[in-house]
């Protein structure tokens, strides 16, 4: 399939990881908005948010769940942070395989541009 965050995940590109289980993959971006950018993603393909079905909750879940634990590994979970999905073209999605961006070591404003 000839989706970037796929060749990631098969190590046909290279990336810098940093967490990676059986369900899914976290490494940094390579265009950081702030001093700590992660992006974490499901290793299943799904291109968008609107393409979330009823049987990838649990997996969803997990990348909250992997957020806020890599957010903590990285020490900036009590100080807060940041985490974005951005959805289709107005959303400012750009890669389509849905990833959760997660960004920390700087005061963030609300609301986002
Ligand atoms: P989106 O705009 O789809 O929400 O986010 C895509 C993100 O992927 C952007 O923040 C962009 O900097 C990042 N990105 C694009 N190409 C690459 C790449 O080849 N490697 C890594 N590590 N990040 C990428
Ligand atoms: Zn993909």
């Amino acid at each position: 399939m000839d989706c970037l965050f796929c060749k990631i995940i098969d190590r046909e590109i290279p990336a810098d990881i940093v967490y990676e289980d059986d369900a899914v993959l976290a490494f940094n971006d390579i265009n950081p908005q702030a001093p700590s950018h992660l992006l974490i993603v499901p290793k299943l393909h799904i291109a968008t948010l609107n393409d979330i079905e009823e049987g990838d909750l649990a997996l969803v879940g997990r990348l909250q769940y992997t957020a806020a634990r890599l957010a903590a590994e990285k020490g900036f979970a009590e100080a807060g942070y940041r985490v974005v999905m951005n959805c289709n073209d107005q959303g400012g999605q750009t890669v389509y395989h849905i990833h959760m961006h997660l960004m920390g070591g700087r005061r963030f404003t609300w609301p986002a541009g």
